[in-house]
């Protein structure tokens, strides 16, 4: 292997522990959708990915993209690996990754991995991801109902996916060692959101206004809901949805379930 520096800017450790990357492919579910990798990095994941089925790879690094073209030579002639030298938040502005539907799988780097994850909840291609983020982010997007962590990252990506914090990874198991725990995150999208029949979310455009709507309610996540909504719609309006539900009209955002904000925001469109 070519001595490559890992490079700070592009957020690049890279994980080398055999048992870690078996435990990625066996938390993968069998299936016949594309197979899609960001930031396939020295390609040691890849290896392993392609052992399972082609790979389409997009790397930022040019760098990296020569060393992975020499690596995998022979998987790109018989076209089992694509890969593309681009920055994937680029290709997410121009709308879908993918034009089929696909799974993610990466351990992604850590400086854009809560907008990676949002731009591929929002992709309708997307069926699931499994990735590797930091691990503090990863209970941010997990979070149950309750707990102190529970955000709007919690209810937007629950609102539509099945979330599980699968296992963590210490930090000694990369290349150089990140200064934080990682953890691998499984995002699975419910079938009523893939298939369009969630009446809430029949496009893409939907969700990303149920996402305006949890920026407002969270505007000051101290504050209480009817507060924060009120800077956008009327306060009355605003405390009797809430006492239409049966929630308290001091109720703070974080102190509203998946469904009470499901329901608000449904009401809200109604309106
Ligand atoms: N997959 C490899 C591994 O597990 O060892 C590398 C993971 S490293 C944490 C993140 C990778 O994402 C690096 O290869 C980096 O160059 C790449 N990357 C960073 N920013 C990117 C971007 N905007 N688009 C595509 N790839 C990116």
């Amino acid at each position: 292997m070519p001595q490559i520096e890992a490079k700070k800017r592009f957020g690049q450790n890279f994980l080398q522990d055999t048992t870690v990357l078996n435990k990625i492919i066996q938390s993968m579910s069998i299936n016949k959708r594309k197979l899609v990798e960001i930031g396939p990095g020295l390609g040691d994941l890849t290896q392993m990915l392609l052992r399972v089925k082609p790979v389409k790879a997009y790397e930022v690094d040019r760098d990296l993209c020569v060393h992975l073209r020499e690596k995998f030579r022979k998987e790109i002639e018989e076209e089992r690996l694509k890969l593309e030298q681009i920055d994937v938040l680029e290709c997410f502005e121009k709308g879908s990754l993918e034009n089929d539907s696909y799974d993610l799988v990466a351990n992604l780097p850590y400086y854009i991995a809560t907008k990676i994850i949002l731009k591929a909840l929002e992709d309708e291609k997307c069926d699931s991801m499994i990735v590797m983020i930091q691990k503090e982010v990863a209970q941010k997007f997990s979070a149950p109902f309750k707990t102190k962590e529970f955000s709007s990252l919690a209810i937007l990506s629950q609102s539509i996916a099945d979330v599980k914090l699968l296992f963590d990874v210490s930090s000694d198991s990369f290349e150089p060692a990140p200064k934080v725990t990682s953890s691998i995150l499984k995002i699975v999208k419910k079938r009523e959101f893939i298939h369009g029949v969630n009446p809430l979310f029949k496009s893409a455009q939907d969700f990303i206004g149920f996402k305006k709507y949890l920026k407002i309610s969270f505007s000051s996540p101290r504050k209480t809901w009817v507060k924060n909504i009120s800077s956008i719609y009327n306060k009355e309006f605003a405390k009797k949805l809430l006492n239409s539900m049966g929630i308290i009209v001091s109720a703070r955002p974080h102190e509203l379930s998946v469904e009470n904000h499901l329901n608000l925001y449904e009401k809200i469109l109604k309106k």
